[in-house]
């Protein structure tokens, strides 16, 4: 036995007799396209400084006691790091990578900021950060092939312990 339920939806009054196979139009407000910024304040060479932050900044500027001039000031997103076993049991921040901004430098624009074990920080374009991504995805699809592949060889050593 079976119960059909039927549903009915009422489309809105503006959208009533619209054909409901085509895109619904919408357009994106000046607000909408533009991230959002705030002002905070901090201290530059202990001087009380508003400065503008951008949307992704997640800094606590306020708590900045280490600014000793204008150039000094940057901005970081949320980190994102990735970590891997080690011998032993244990784990190691192998990439940690996460936007930054040094507004008042020469290079002044928003980056991408990568920074594995013992090496500094390198700042990556959006087309390199692009790319990099794609070879940390082909990375990690060989790592899933070889992870079948073991349960294969482990499978064919000892079929239960698949069980
Ligand atoms: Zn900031």
């Amino acid at each position: 036995m079976s119960m059909t339920v039927e549903h009915t939806v009422n489309p809105s009054p503006s959208l009533a007799g619209a054909d409901p196979d085509q895109p619904v139009p919408f357009a994106l407000t000046a607000a909408a396209e533009k991230p959002a910024e705030r002002t905070v304040a901090t201290l530059v060479a202990g001087v009380p400084t508003v400065i503008t932050c951008p949307s992704w900044c997640v800094k606590n500027h306020a708590a900045e006691t280490d600014v000793m001039c204008i150039e000094d000031v940057s901005h970081a997103g949320s980190e994102t790091v990735l970590t891997v076993p080690t011998f032993g049991g244990g784990t190691e921040e192998a990439l940690d990578v996460r936007l930054v901004q040094w507004p008042h430098c020469q290079r002044g624009r928003p980056y991408v900021s990568l920074r594995s074990p013992g090496e500094d920080c390198t700042d990556l374009t959006a087309a390199a950060a692009s790319a990099f991504a794609d070879q940390v995805i082909a990375h990690g699809v060989a790592l899933r092939q070889l992870a079948r592949q073991l349960a294969a060889v482990e499978l064919l050593e000892d079929p239960g312990a698949g069980r």
